[in-house]
């Protein structure tokens, strides 16, 4: 039989809501929601029948208004969410001729969709759905715990695992930096990592790029997927072989709706700027990072999404260039911060040096995510740092939000060309 996951929680609310139902002599039920990744179904949360549900002893109808506004606010967490089910509670083991015309009419307009049913009786809830036209049983498990295999004595007095274990981060671009920043953030204990990059190993990056001869030609994804793999066998992966554009945006956005963090690591000016924007709007930090010429440096920068605080925009100033990616103008501010992934290639640096810039965007993002929890480490001397590989330095700033930043401050930058006209 196949399984399908359920949070623990529900099975709670669901025992619980029947039980009073039982007692009251009248059926109850209602919404259940959660991820739909491929074919597989995990349901994480449900609802009870709320306020104004029809509830008869042989007749339950939720009220829709309760259901869905409960919806819209747990969406607000979790972009990815779904309705993938109903349940309730009957006097029959399984389902009655009505729960199946039911079911059968809801798996046409949600493929796959699930009834869990409680016995009044046994008190045992019991998962159907739709296969070939007919109904079929499905087996319940819990969703396993996330937990890590590593052992934390020598950090857990500076971070408790529990205030990372539950978080996930994304990073756009698998080239050198992130080859080096997410095994350490996956150390650290970051329990879920997506990576995001359509690039394969070419020979010409071994010698700065996490990887081996015999993996020349794979996806770096994959690479470091197995990198981090091999660190928590347990860690849970996203990987992704596609590049941010334009086209794909919509795809890339549920991704960075389900992230904590995003790490800019593409190197490429208009995947930045689409992190940037899609970012702003769904209120996420980002920490991005470049190289500059001859990785003569580089620098790392937090960009938190809060209101009063700098954009990408706000520094690199993208907007003042066409969003052509052919443009000259457009490549010269490429230049300005890094390089295009396709200039990088060409482009001469040691991995040493790469990696102190992915060494302070990892820590960036480390921070960054412990904001709220109780930990034991130094706080960052800024949001923008820049480090110099000839002389070996970094130099912390504090980044101000552009009063006329086009990106994250529309309507002040708006007032100024209007002042501009009326100059
Ligand atoms: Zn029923
Ligand atoms: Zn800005």
């Amino acid at each position: 039989m196949k399984i399908i996951p359920v949070n623990k929680e529900i099975v709670t609310l669901m025992l619980k809501e029947s039980k009073t139902a039982k007692e009251s002599g009248l059926e109850t039920g209602g919404f259940l929601f959660g991820k739909l990744d491929r074919a597989k179904r995990t349901v994480l949360y449900a609802t009870g029948p709320g306020p104004e549900a029809v509830r008869t002893p042989t007749f339950f109808e939720p009220d829709y208004g309760f259901s869905a506004l409960e919806f819209t606010r747990l969406k607000k967490d979790n972009n990815f969410l779904k309705f993938v089910g109903i349940w309730h509670l009957h006097s029959v083991e399984g389902l009655s001729g009505g729960d199946i015309e039911t079911l059968k009419r809801l798996d046409k307009s949600y493929p796959g969709f699930l009834s869990l049913v409680v016995s009044n009786n046994s008190m045992k809830i019991r998962a159907f759905c739709i296969e070939e036209g007919e109904v079929v049983e499905r087996k319940l498990t819990l969703v396993k715990e996330k937990k890590s295999c590593l052992n934390f004595d020598r950090t857990q007095k500076l971070i408790k695992p529990s205030s990372l274990n539950k978080k996930a981060i994304l990073s756009m671009g698998a080239g050198s930096g992130s080859s080096v920043a997410t095994p350490y953030l996956a150390r650290a204990g970051i329990r879920e990592i997506a990576l995001a990059d359509p690039e394969k190993l070419e020979p010409t990056n071994l010698v700065r790029h996490l990887g081996t001869v015999g993996e020349i030609f794979e996806y770096k994804v994959d690479i470091i997927g197995k990198e981090l793999k091999e660190i928590d066998p347990d860690i849970q992966l996203t990987l992704i072989r596609e590049k941010l554009k334009e086209e794909t945006a919509v795809k890339f956005k549920e991704l960075f709706a389900k992230s904590d963090l995003i790490l800019g690591s593409s190197g490429n000016i208009s995947a930045n700027r689409l992190t940037n924007e899609i970012c702003l709007e769904l209120k996420k930090p980002v920490v991005y990072a470049g190289v500059y010429q001859k990785a003569m440096g580089g620098f790392s920068f937090l960009s938190t999404g809060k209101e009063n605080d700098p954009c990408f925009n706000c520094i690199f100033d993208y907007t003042s260039h066409g969003i052509d990616e052919t443009n000259i103008e457009q490549e010269k501010a490429a230049k300005r911060y890094g390089f295009s992934v396709e200039e990088l290639a060409e482009e001469q640096g040691l991995f040493i040096d790469i990696s102190y810039v992915a060494l302070l965007q990892a820590k960036m993002a480390l921070l960054a995510l412990l904001e709220g929890e109780e930990h034991q480490l130094a706080p960052l001397p800024g949001n923008f740092v820049s480090w110099n590989s000839r002389n070996m330095k970094t130099t912390w700033a504090t980044i101000q939000k552009r009063k006329d930043c086009p990106v994250c401050n529309v309507e002040a930058y708006f007032a100024s060309l209007e002042s501009e006209v009326t100059k």
